[in-house]
């Protein structure tokens, strides 16, 4: 069913080679090194490891993967521009995105001049299967991108859907899995060995709080990692950052024993914001972060900025959506004595003088 990853690639992306750097022609690392034209001196005078090997065998025993199917980027970020990059012919190809989801697919999408076809989830944030049937004959259609647990509205996709579309789809799936280690779920992982259209992606941006440091994770088969090397630019990721990254791996536990703080602060800030009347919805949240309908939105994003609070405000995507990240307790207290406040303000305004609300409300 599934095409050949050599199908699917552009052709001139399959015929190119790739550049061979210093450290690809001699891959030892003791000797006498006058290859790289680096200054003898100092201590940061020499190119990182460009593959990131030390990295790699951390991940790969904290994930059960094996270190051939592990890429590592500059962030996510990298990796989706990558593998648009890598699949989509400019002003030919086309992609799929769900929406609301994560903006960086499209952005990608229109660097390279590719067609991003929306697909809208449904009322539950999830997958449109008939939506979707449409375009499963179009050849041009080249990465479907999945964002489960998705972002910004907090939920998993339905493991079914994602099954159907590995099943359907013969070109490239893309599962981002920022957020799984917040997730009542596992990850889609352990299906790369089945599925050779499959890439996973995940970072250190989040559970493991190391978003400066710009580290993302795909986790495929050989063939896609080959050619995620042949693109990538020669020494993506520093030593400096090869180094903490490394260090924060040692970790695990600082990262569990994080995730499930924020796991608890989650569940607390959730029924700490139902009690407040402005909120119409708390949407379900496998993420670090509680999507929220609020009335007047934009109001209350701004009303929140004023006092130094600063949320995200999805109106734009979500009717009256504003996406808050879970904080420490001491932030997460703030914004609830904002919310509040703002909330009794609101009603005080409307029982004594409508027309101030009214006010609020038509000013954008
Ligand atoms: C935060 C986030 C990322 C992480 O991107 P990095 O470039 O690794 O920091 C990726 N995907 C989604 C959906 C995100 O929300």
């Amino acid at each position: 069913m599934n095409k050949n990853i050599s199908e699917i690639v552009r052709p001139n992306i399959l015929e190119m080679e790739g550049y061979s750097s210093a450290r690809d022609a001699y891959e030892g690392t003791q000797g006498t090194f006058l290859d790289a034209n680096e200054n003898p001196y100092g201590s940061l005078n020499r190119y990182p490891d460009p593959y990131q090997q030390l990295l790699k065998q951390k991940l790969s025993e904290i994930k059960s993967v094996a270190t051939e199917n592990i890429f590592v980027g500059n962030g996510s970020d990298e990796v989706i521009d990558l593998l648009m990059r890598i699949f989509c012919r400019p002003s030919k190809d086309k992609v799929i995105g769900f929406t609301p989801s994560y903006g960086m697919y499209q952005v990608s999408a229109s660097i390279q001049d590719v067609e991003y076809i929306s697909i809208a989830l449904n009322a539950q944030f999830q997958i449109d299967v008939e939506r979707v049937k449409p375009h499963l004959t179009d050849d041009s259609i080249k990465i479907i991108y999945v964002c489960s647990p998705n972002n910004p509205t907090g939920n998993l996709i339905n493991v079914k859907d994602i099954e159907w579309l590995l099943e359907q789809f013969n070109s490239i799936i893309v599962i981002d899995e920022a957020y799984i280690d917040f997730a009542n779920m596992s990850s889609w992982l352990s299906k790369i060995k089945k599925y050779k259209n499959l890439v996973i992606l995940q970072t250190l941006s989040k559970a493991w709080g190391l978003a400066a440091l710009r580290i993302g994770m795909a986790y495929t088969n050989t063939e896609i990692i080959a050619l995620l090397n042949k693109v990538k630019s020669p020494y993506n990721i520093s030593s400096l950052n090869q180094k903490v990254a490394l260090e924060a791996l040692q970790n695990k536990k600082a990262k569990d024993i994080q995730v499930h703080t924020i796991k608890k602060e989650r569940s607390r800030l959730r029924d700490e914001l139902s009690k407040i009347d402005s909120i119409t919805k708390i949407h379900s949240s496998e993420t670090n972060f509680l999507l929220i309908e609020i009335d007047n939105a934009e109001d209350v994003y701004r009303n929140l900025i004023s006092q130094n609070i600063i949320t995200r405000n999805q109106s734009n995507k979500i009717e009256n959506g504003i996406r808050i990240s879970i904080g420490t307790a001491e932030e997460n207290n703030r914004l609830l004595k904002a919310l509040k406040e703002n909330n009794s303000q609101r009603y005080s305004t409307s029982k004594f003088d409508c027309s101030a609300t009214n006010d609020l409300i038509n000013r954008h």
